[in-house]
């Protein structure tokens, strides 16, 4: 009988087990994960889970019983340290070691840190990414206090709605020119600098954060135009890099992440990588996408290809944030456009992103049904002209149907 061995317990490997047991594996599957708790969802950790809103056992994507009953042995607090892919063999940091007929790493990211030299290692300094960051900050989201969040992406942007929302008082210092530029359209930016704006977070743009001050602990910090701020404590929100040494030291091909082919298997045929730790080849390039729903759909192909399938993984990105009342909706990649087209206006509006006359993306901001006829477009290869999505008088229906 097959030994499957899944090493990290996140989002892809949850999915990953999870699928080989819907798909009829019947053999051995051991996931090896270094967090003390069984897979669970992230994306709360920067909204409900960190105000308060969302107990502790609704993150957990399935109950701990679950893994037992589904004959998954889950080996939680344990790291892979090491894997031989000649003898077919992973090492864990317990001194045990496991062999594996089939192996898949789906290791995530990591957050980028501050250096130590500019003071990245004070005490009061966190970054999001596990329970144990949230769990270490909670008590520093006090009323009145200031908190200095470094980066105005999502986790950023999030963060600092939470902490608005709380009764602290947030300053945001985003290094580019605007918020979410990496990912998103002026528009975009536009519309959420107005929100936080409105709930009385400080955004700072085109200024970076040059020192945190303090002497153990943060007490403020100095900005690249030479301004001291003092600060409570800070979030460090300025991007993750994929999880790749163990692949790396294994001799896997690294670019952008663990290279995978269009069937997510590594340049080793018996080792398969998914998730935020692994790019996918699309139109030429290897990209690496983070997100739940490509955790997802890419675990879900490497469960039909450890068992023999020959699936080939298209991504079809889609994405979503939750700031103050506002969900944003994120359908496709908008990698390469030259145009946006603006549908709607006020809280409820859409940013529809066009390369010459192809759809490439939506993202919608309180209007699930932009996004749903977006997602469906951009799934179908359709795009409907851009006069009829910026013309208000045509409705969503008409729209999907011309595409
Ligand atoms: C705060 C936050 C908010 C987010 N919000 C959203 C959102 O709104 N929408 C959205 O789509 N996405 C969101 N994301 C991104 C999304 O959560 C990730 O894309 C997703 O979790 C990726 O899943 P993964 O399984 O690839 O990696 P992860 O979930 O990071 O899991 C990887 C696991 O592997 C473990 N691991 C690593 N190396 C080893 C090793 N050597 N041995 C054993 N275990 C190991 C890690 O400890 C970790 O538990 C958010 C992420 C964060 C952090």
């Amino acid at each position: 009988m097959s030994h499957f061995v899944i090493i990290g317990a996140g989002q892809a490997g949850a999915t990953l087990a999870e699928t080989l047991r819907k798909k009829g594996h019947t053999g051995a599957i051991t996931m090896v994960g270094s967090e003390p708790h069984p897979p669970y969802q992230r994306p709360p950790l920067s909204k409900a889970y960190l105000l308060g809103d969302m107990a502790l056992e609704r993150l957990f994507l399935r109950p701990e019983a679950w893994y037992g009953e589904h004959n998954v042995t889950l080996i939680e607090g344990c790291t892979a340290e090491a894997i031989d892919p000649q003898a077919q063999t992973v090492t864990l940091n317990n001194g045990e070691g496991l062999s594996y007929d089939k192996l898949a790493l789906t290791t995530g990211a990591e957050p980028h840190r501050l250096p130590a030299k500019i003071g990245g290692g004070l005490k009061g300094v966190y970054t999001v990414r596990g329970l144990a960051d949230v769990e270490a900050m909670k008590p520093e989201f006090a009323k009145g206090r200031k908190v200095l969040i470094i980066g105005g992406g999502y986790i950023g942007l999030e963060a600092a709605a939470v902490a608005s929302k709380l009764g602290l008082k947030p300053v945001l210092v985003e290094m580019a020119d605007r918020i979410l530029q990496r990912v998103a359209a002026p528009e975009t930016s536009d519309y959420f600098r107005a929100l936080h704006k409105s709930h009385r977070v400080d955004i700072v743009e085109g200024i970076g954060v040059e020192a945190l001050l303090g002497e153990g602990r943060i007490t403020g910090a100095r900005l690249t135009d030479g301004r001291e701020i003092a600060v409570d404590f800070a979030i460090v929100g300025v991007g993750v890099a994929p999880r790749t040494s163990l692949a790396e030291a294994a001799g896997l091909t690294i670019e952008n992440g663990i290279k995978t082919n269009a069937e997510a298997q590594t340049s080793n045929p018996n080792i398969f990588a998914a998730g935020d730790c692994a790019s996918t080849p699309l139109n030429g390039a290897q990209v690496r996408i983070e997100s739940v729903g490509n955790a997802i759909d890419h675990a879900e192909i490497v469960a039909v290809n450890m068992m023999g399938g020959v699936e080939t993984y298209t991504p079809k990105p889609w994405f979503w944030s939750d700031q103050f009342d506002v969900k944003l909706q994120i359908a496709g990649l908008n990698t390469g456009y030259d145009r946006v087209v603006v549908r709607g206006g006020g809280a409820s509006v859409s940013h529809w992103y066009y390369r010459e006359n192809t759809l490439l993306a939506v993202d919608a901001m309180n209007d699930p049904r932009a996004y749903m006829v977006g997602k469906r477009l951009i799934e179908a290869g359709k795009s409907p002209t851009a006069a009829m999505v910026g013309d208000q008088s045509i409705d969503l229906k008409t729209i999907m149907a011309a595409g």
